[in-house]
């Protein structure tokens, strides 16, 4: 900010810039529990693609073609019906970079993923927040009514790990005027099918998955999505090529074929884990709401001193202000059973230091 006032007028940025935040989290903790991640680690056959010392001089395919291959085949429509990018952050951003022009509107559950309506916001566009049903599934008939450009879905939606019906997306599907924009970041923890498969054939959907959550490579940044021949044109036009750099794209098609079996037990795993982690919390007077992700979201007016305790003891948990409709909440990534033993240690030990009304 101090150095902005040394700018002449004409070298300052754009004014809407000044209200949208810089995204920090506590990625530095010596067990991250804040992100959702795969808390079992790289899968082993992409982790050896990383070790095999691929050439890099070369720029990587434009748009990411041999896993667009890969997704394809897996999916059953063609490669020209996958769009990749760099992590699905910059997927997200390029659709809506792509569909709504600035002063749009794009609708979205409330609370749901912290960068939709920033990235909504760094294009020009206007977030319409709209609140979660009673069940925190997302409301068909208030996100409808907004009449949005574009109407974003999540399911399981972050924070809250609440999913939504089938029957409740497919009807904002045939209702929605503009696109509909369905994010399936967990859709691997819900052991359903999710919208993938058929997007291609649904026109006016686009729907979106990554690989840094059930598939372990957050780190390399893979994210994609399925949607018609004419849609994906567009996005590609929106993300520009070289996105995806050759060691995540050859590390992802690893993932997506050789490494199905460990990503499918690990998400087992993953699923267990959170339910048994369920259960304690109830015990400890800390329920948390249902959840179809490998995360759980834990409201409570302690929040954030929770997570300043556990963060003392090397344990990132990530809290939220104020969420509509709940309240104070931390989130909470399940991972291997002896990891959630410390956080739940942790938590209890806080609790009995805690003052008794903090907030
Ligand atoms: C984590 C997450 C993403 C981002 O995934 P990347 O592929 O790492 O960019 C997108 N949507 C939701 C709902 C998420 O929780």
């Amino acid at each position: 900010m101090m150095s902005l006032n040394r700018l002449a007028p004409d070298q300052l940025p754009r004014p809407d810039f000044a209200s949208i935040p810089r995204y920090s989290a506590g990625a530095d903790a010596e067990v991250d529990l804040s992100d959702n991640t795969n808390q079992w680690g790289t899968p082993p056959a992409a982790a050896a693609v990383l070790r095999e010392g691929l050439d890099v001089s070369r720029y990587p395919d434009m748009y990411g073609d041999s896993l667009k291959r890969t997704i394809a085949k897996m999916a059953g429509f063609g490669p020209e019906c996958v769009v990749t990018g760099n992590g699905s952050d910059d997927v997200l951003d390029c659709v809506i970079r792509a569909f709504a022009s600035p002063g749009d509107t794009i609708a979205h559950p409330d609370p749901t993923f912290v960068m939709l309506p920033v990235f909504a916001r760094i294009n020009g566009i206007t977030p319409v927040p709209v609140p979660l049903a009673a069940d925190f599934s997302m409301d068909a008939d208030a996100l409808l009514a907004t009449n949005a450009r574009i109407i974003y879905l999540c399911s399981p939606n972050n924070p809250t790990a609440s999913p939504t019906s089938v029957d409740t997306i497919r009807r904002i599907i045939d209702n929605a005027r503009g696109l509909v924009l369905l994010d399936e970041a967990y859709v691997e923890f819900t052991g359903l099918q999710g919208f993938l498969a058929e997007a291609p054939g649904l026109e006016r959907v686009i729907v979106c998955r990554t690989l840094s959550k059930a598939y372990g490579l957050a780190g390399l940044r893979v994210g994609y999505a399925a949607a018609s021949a004419e849609i994906v044109e567009i996005i590609e036009k929106s993300r520009g090529p070289f996105k995806l750099n050759r060691l995540a794209e050859r590390a992802a098609v690893e993932a997506l074929t050789t490494d199905t079996d460990w990503v499918a037990a690990r998400v087992r795993e993953a699923v267990a884990s959170r339910d048994r982690l369920a259960s304690e919390l109830v015990a400890m007077s800390l329920p948390p709401l249902p959840s179809a992700a490998n995360f759980l979201l834990v409201p409570t007016p302690k929040a954030f001193v929770l997570a300043k305790s556990l963060r003392d003891e090397g344990i990132a948990i990530r809290p939220f202000r104020d969420l509509p409709g709940i309240g104070d909440a931390f989130r909470i990534t399940a991972g291997p059973w002896p990891v959630m033993e410390r956080a739940l240690a942790a938590l209890r030990a806080a609790l009995r230091t805690a003052p008794r009304d903090a907030t």
